[in-house]
């Protein structure tokens, strides 16, 4: 992937400078810093470019071929293109791109899969879940009924014998895995498994680690999972949005539980940017990226614990590792994501398994490498980017140290541009 894209709001610094300064700004914040936030990633000149197109201008409710608005033509070609793309990608049976993000494409799967008040499993949010996950804060957790599993005290991984044991007790009609904040690799065959054993819907939310199952860095459940949701801004490297792929037998229950069921009209100028993001995501380079993203992480992590950090389950097998700040460097998540900040590196606070304190001041910190990876940096990079960081939590309160570190990280930055 060309490195060097040219920023196009000719028309907004003349008209609007107050937005336009703003944006600039915005650009130069992530190009002056180490972005460790593993759910971010900057795309590509093409994908901004549909995003910032016409089709934003249409109603176009309904699917191909049987819209509620006439002149949706152009529309459909668009949609299908997406379609056929992301099937191809995933090799999965029936797609779905309209859902407007990741936690929409969740409730829509869940309205197609469940009734109100039925029982399903997901990861505890401490633990690595999402909040759409069953949280009692959210929908999920107030209109379904969830008992969470967790991970291992002793590995701070999944044990699949437990979640057997829980499933075969709890009987769920639904178990979903694919999670938020989780360093490892999911066995998806142990959880069809498990499904299969207690008679459960499958769902996977690979919202994190899609272009990593797409590039081949890791397991893709699409082809035998009953439904997969993703965002498509994460290691997808996509537009701000989500999809729904599932098996044939349930494209209908899928589609329907989106439109009517939760949203109106589909935002066709970001399924037009998904589209161009799918066909990136099929190229050879695309897989090399997502197969760095990788080494980079063990790069990083590797360098992290030989300065003295302890991670969450001793490593990593993606694009994410969790730090315990906490024990390593007496900070709280939220001390070190400030310090970090300060010091123009970007992550955020994060509960660790079994962690004592809050998950507003919790002990970790999660951090990943799909940004840096996009920028070109290689495993030594990584490693030096893994020195700035405990530099930084070494220096948490001084300053003018971090101001220092700052500038050195613009320093380095500036050798790995993306948006001109
Ligand atoms: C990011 C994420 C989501 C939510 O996506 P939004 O687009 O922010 O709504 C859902 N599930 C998982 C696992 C995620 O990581």
């Amino acid at each position: 992937m060309d490195a060097k894209y040219e920023m196009h709001l000719s028309y907004l610094k003349d008209h609007d400078s107050a937005i336009f300064n703003a944006i600039v700004a915005e650009k130069e914040r992530q190009m002056d810093g180490i972005e460790l936030i593993p759910s971010e990633n900057l795309v590509s000149q093409g994908v901004l470019e549909a995003m910032g197109s016409v089709p934003n201008n249409k109603y176009s409710e309904g699917y191909p071929g049987k819209r509620y608005y006439g002149g949706n033509e152009i529309i459909d070609i668009i949609e299908n293109l997406a379609i056929d793309r992301l099937k191809k990608l995933f090799g999965a049976e029936h797609a779905n791109v309209q859902p407007n993000s990741g936690s929409p494409a969740n409730m829509a799967a869940y309205f197609a899969l469940m009734e109100l008040g039925d029982t399903f499993m997901g990861m505890k949010l401490t633990e690595g879940g999402h909040l759409t996950h069953g949280h009692k804060v959210n929908f999920s957790g107030k209109l379904y009924k969830c008992k969470q599993y967790g991970v291992d005290k002793e590995t701070e991984m999944i044990d699949y014998d437990t979640v057997l044991k829980q499933a075969k007790e709890i009987k769920p009609k639904l178990i979903l895995s694919g999670y938020t904040a989780y360093p490892r690799s999911i066995d998806f065959k142990r959880f069809r498994e498990i499904c299969d054993e207690v008679g459960a819907f499958c769902m996977a939310d690979i919202a994190h680690i899609a272009g990593l199952c797409a590039g081949g860095a890791h397991e893709n459940p699409v082809p035998y999972f009953d439904v997969v949701t993703t965002t498509t801004h994460k290691t997808l490297r996509g537009p701000r949005s989500a999809v729904i792929m599932c098996k044939g037998e349930f494209a209908e229950k899928i589609d329907k539980a989106v439109f009517p069921g939760l949203q109106g009209g589909p935002h066709e100028h970001t399924i037009a940017a998904k589209a161009v993001a799918f066909k990136e995501a099929q190229t050879p380079e695309f897989r090399d990226y997502s197969a760095q993203i990788v080494k980079n992480a063990k790069a990083m992590a590797e360098e992290l614990m030989a300065l003295g950090l302890r991670l969450v389950s001793n490593g990593t097998d993606n694009h994410l590792m969790l730090v315990d700040v906490f024990k390593s460097k007496n900070l709280t998540g939220k001390e070190a994501e400030h310090a970090l900040e300060v010091a123009g590196i970007y992550c955020n606070k994060n509960t660790i398994p079994f962690d004592e304190r809050t998950p507003w001041d919790p002990s970790g910190i999660r951090i990943g490498t799909p940004v840096l990876t996009t920028r070109g940096m290689k495993e030594s990079e990584m490693k030096e980017v893994a020195r700035f960081i405990a530099k930084a939590l070494d220096n948490a309160k001084d300053e003018a140290k971090l101001r220092q570190i700052k500038a050195d990280i613009k320093e380095f930055c500036s050798g790995f541009p993306f948006y001109k």
